[in-house]
């Protein structure tokens, strides 16, 4: 067999000596400056091989700061050797990994000679080499080139990858938050146009432009100037948000996340060190306690729900303004309008529809900030890389935990960017599975229906009910991935890394963006997508109206009752004296009038389409606790879970409860006598496991590649959340609550 390798390391890693004693010819074994800048070439020819090998300047990076890595990185680009074989000095391995991540990016196939594990050794330094192997998913050979041990093995190593002739994908590492939504963006363009594509791969050329690659840059400007400008101006851009949310630059970005893929590795139990600990940077210390095997899962209970504990406590304030205000509101266009049907849209669409979800504003605010603080700060991904044990064992992969936390693992994020940051794993079927559950996470519009119903359940014990909430949403996603896993969607699992960047003080400004960007999309969503679904509810809880018949019954009811106090009244003024205390019979005239008008509102509210739709379905749903009201809800969460909070309000505000007297939602739920915290408890239940919205659906179908697993996960994640919903309050029932 004939093939071209290249050796290639960093400086003194024993490239040069690798070289002689593969080659056999004599060298000088130096490292004066520029001695490895030639280019120098020998062959290694035995046990039938024939191997052409290059020995490439030492660089630590293969960004083109210097001439050395403009000369290993060109030669890579061009010669396309079948095999990258990295020397890495074993006794040094944290820092000479970042090379080797750096040619695993390029997508080159490279095999590893772990070098000088004498001298490791020395020093107390055993590296544990299949794991090393293992989670990097290449090969990893022993050596000592001093004394030419394990040479004969690396190049059988070498020869079998370069047949294996398959195209090896390049690495993808995620940037975290920020950075990868840009640098998928520039991928795509740079796809699109087929920027420089013959010779890089795009994520790659998208990755260097980030770094500031001036030989990539000058490159693009000569190439096409238009897509160059385009990618420069992405650039810069992300330069502004870096530095406003976290104070940084994008090569400092990229530089702590791929360390941070290296010290995940290295915290999985690579090297044993024997030494004393002294030398441990600050990073290493905090990682030593809060991701502990113990006291880190610990932590971490007791954190996320310090999370709840602030959020809660401190929105109550705004919130109650926000409430005041909707309150206000109503009142006001309910004494400036006349009665009728803009009135009503206005009122029980409009403002107890939108305003329903928009009171919740300052709740998601508090939440998103006390997130952007642990994501900020590096803990998020601590809180991942603990998961990511238990996630092996529900046949998912470390790489799900992402998926699960954006989409809501702790509260507050979306299924759709969830579903598509399900696209860093690489396994197809962990990848569905994880697609498939990530929609059980709390999400941004789950979290008001939860606040509302605790606030009016379980006010005494937000946290706590909060964070359990959180458990059974996780737990149900693990098995629901367990049962597809070992029922649907069978396969082996494969291994991965996950990163740990290093430990950052957050700024407050940058908090501040970050939680104003996600809450800015949400009131984003309340005043479109979710008002334009409250005002198509209202329609359909509208007509068709009350026919002449009915209204007819009613209004006698009330004329009649009129008349009957016009009489007390008559007879109360004529005797006077007979009479100590002020007269009462206004006051109750009042309030059997009202009573009317409120059955009067839910014979309409029944009599609409919505309410006939609820009421058919009041057959099945009283299994589970729930009234007609509740039903037409949940069919608008189908459409947005936002929805159900509004509609909710909306139902229960054409429904005959009257608005004034009620005051907030909740307590209007509070009041009624069709629930209880049981039945509150079994709509928690079906709203966290219920059909995705609509978007996610059309996310599940696109990342899947086939609608049949978007229909799937309406139809199972129904008909799953119905039967613990129906469990939930039967069995409640049964013990009394
Ligand atoms: P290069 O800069 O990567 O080309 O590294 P060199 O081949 O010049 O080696 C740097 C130094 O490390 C030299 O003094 C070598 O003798 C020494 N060296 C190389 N490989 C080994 C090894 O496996 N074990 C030990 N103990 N020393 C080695
Ligand atoms: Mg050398």
């Amino acid at each position: 067999m004939d093939l071209t390798i290249a050796l290639a390391g960093n400086p003194n890693s024993g490239k040069t000596t690798m070289f002689n004693a593969l080659t056999g010819a004599r060298q000088h074994v130096g490292n004066y400056p520029g001695v490895t800048v030639e280019k120098k070439q020998g062959q290694y020819q035995r046990n039938g091989l024939n191997i052409q090998i290059v020995d490439l300047p030492g660089t630590y990076s293969l960004t083109a700061y210097s001439m050395e890595e403009v000369v290993a990185r060109n030669f890579l680009v061009d010669e396309k050797p079948a095999v990258v074989v990295d020397i890495v000095d074993a006794s040094n391995l944290e820092r000479n990994l970042y090379l080797c991540l750096q040619f695993m990016e390029m997508g080159l196939p490279v095999v590893m000679a772990l070098n000088m594990i004498d001298a490791a050794q020395k020093r107390d330094i055993i590296v544990d080499v299949d794991k090393l192997s293992q989670l990097l998913g290449i090969p990893v050979i022993p050596t000592i080139a001093r004394s030419g041990h394990g040479k004969a093995e690396l190049m059988q190593t070498v020869a079998t990858i370069a047949e294996q002739e398959h195209h090896t994908k390049p690495l993808s590492i995620s940037y975290g938050r920020d950075v990868d939504p840009v640098l998928d963006a520039m991928a795509e363009e740079i796809g699109q146009h087929n920027f420089l594509t013959d010779r890089y791969s795009q994520r790659w050329i998208a990755l260097k432009y980030l770094e500031n690659d001036e030989q990539i840059r000058t490159l693009g400007r000569s190439h096409n100037k238009t897509v160059a400008d385009n990618l420069e101006a992405m650039v810069a851009d992300l330069a502004v948000h870096l530095k406003q949310t976290l104070d940084t630059y994008p090569e400092a970005e990229i530089a702590d996340h791929r360390y941070g893929h290296i010290t995940a590795i290295m915290r999985q139990g690579v090297i044993s060190i024997k030494q004393d600990h002294d030398r441990l940077f600050m990073s290493d210390r905090i990682d030593r306690v809060l991701i502990n095997r113990f006291a880190g899962p610990l932590i971490m209970v007791l954190v996320i729900m310090g999370l709840y504990h602030f959020t809660f406590t401190y929105s109550k304030l705004p919130v109650g303004w926000l409430e005041a205000f909707f309150g206000w509101l109503g009142g006001l266009v309910n004494q400036s309008l006349p009665e009728g049907l803009l009135k009503s849209l206005i009122i029980a669409g409009v403002i107890d529809g939108v305003g329903g979800v928009l009171g919740f504003v300052p709740l998601i605010m508090f939440m998103f900030f006390g997130i952007a603080f642990l994501e900020d700060s590096g803990y998020l991904a601590r809180v991942a890389f603990m998961l990511d044990r238990v996630f092996r064992f529900f046949g998912l992969h470390g790489n799900s935990v992402m998926p699960f936390i954006v989409s809501g693992g702790i509260a507050g994020g979306c299924a759709v960017p969830g579903i598509m940051a399900a696209r860093t794993l690489k396994s197809p079927r962990e990848r569905l599975a994880t697609l498939l559950t990530a929609p059980f996470m709390n999400c941004g519009a789950k979290l008001p229906i939860f606040a509302l119903l605790v606030a009016a359940f379980f006010a005494d014990n937000e946290a706590i009910v909060m964070l359990i909430i959180t458990a059974i949403a996780w737990i149900g996603a693990l098995a629901v991935a367990r049962f597809l896993r070992s029922t649907v969607i069978q396969g082996d699992s494969t291994p991965f890394v996950m990163e740990l960047p290093p430990y950052r003080l957050p700024t407050l400004k940058g908090m501040v963006i970050h939680t104003w960007e996600r809450t800015w999309q949400y009131i984003k969503k309340a005043g479109t997508v979710i008002l334009g679904i409250s005002i198509l509810l209202w329609a359909l809880m509208t007509f068709p109206s009350l026919p002449e018949s009915q209204v007819k019954h009613f209004a006698e009811l009330r004329a009649s009752h009129q008349a009957t106090a016009d009489t007390n009244i008559i007879m109360e003024r004529a005797q006077p004296h007979e009479i100590e205390a002020p007269s009462n019979a206004a006051p109750l005239l009042q309030a059997s009038l009202a009573q009317i008008d409120s059955r009067e509102a839910e014979a309409a509210l029944r009599y609409s389409l919505a309410g006939r739709i609820g009421t058919f379905l009041e057959g099945f749903s009283t299994w589970a606790g729930f009234d007609w009201r509740t039903n037409i809800a949940l069919i608008g969460g189908f459409a947005a879970k936002e929805v159900v909070v509004s509609t909710l309000g909306t139902a229960y505000s054409l429904g005959g409860v009257d608005a004034e007297d009620a005051g907030s939602l909740s307590n209007t739920l509070a009041a009624s006598p069709v629930w209880s915290p049981l039945v509150a408890f079994s709509l928690i239940i079906f709203t966290i496991f219920y059909a995705p919205c609509f978007v996610s659906v059309i996310c599940i179908a696109r990342e899947s590649g086939s609608w049949k697993w978007g229909a799937f996960s309406m139809v199972f994640n129904t008909v799953l959340a119905f039967g613990l919903a129906v469990l939930v309050y039967q069995a409640g029932s049964l013990l009394g609550f």
